[in-house]
């Protein structure tokens, strides 16, 4: 939700400091960029007119 890319929220943030590995980022990302695609592709379905 917020502008961190990482399961604590942290990451970059100068205040706190992010404990995720680069693994669990990546999952992170992974799961964010999918539920994306999900949204994408249902936005795209939606407006299937012939
Ligand atoms: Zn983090």
């Amino acid at each position: 939700m917020g502008s961190h890319p990482c399961p604590c929220g942290y990451y970059g943030d100068q205040k706190r400091v992010c404990r995720c590995t680069p693994y669990k980022i990546e999952n992170y990302m992974s799961k964010i960029f999918g539920s994306l695609l999900d949204r994408i592709d249902i936005h795209v379905d939606v407006p299937a007119v012939q």
